[in-house]
């Protein structure tokens, strides 16, 4: 049986947040929406968990938002190495997040 924690969310950061805050109709990494969800997912305690189910559940045509502390562009990315590897990307940082 998994010890995975399935109640995270209860620890999120952006529990009570407006969810329009995670997202910004600029996407570009240096945008002041982006950088202010990023902001809030740096001091999210379980910011691993968060980016490792949104990598296990995300419909890869339809990345939008910030979540876990990345863009859809950064997570397409690790998604793809992923894929490449076999290495569980978001479960590592998982471990240092
Ligand atoms: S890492 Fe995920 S759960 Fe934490 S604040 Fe960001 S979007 Fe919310």
């Amino acid at each position: 049986m998994s010890t995975r924690n399935l109640l995270w969310h209860l620890d999120a950061a952006c529990v009570g947040m407006d969810p329009e805050v995670f997202y910004p109709l600029d996407l570009t990494p240096d945008s002041l929406g982006v950088a202010a969800a990023k902001r809030v997912c740096a001091d999210c305690p379980v910011r691993g968990e968060c980016l490792a189910d949104v990598l296990a559940a995300e419909d890869p045509s339809r990345r939008w938002g910030i979540s876990g502390g990345t863009t859809p562009a950064e997570r397409s990315a690790l998604f793809a190495v992923q894929r490449r590897t076999a290495i569980p990307v978001a479960a590592a940082l998982r471990e240092v997040a």
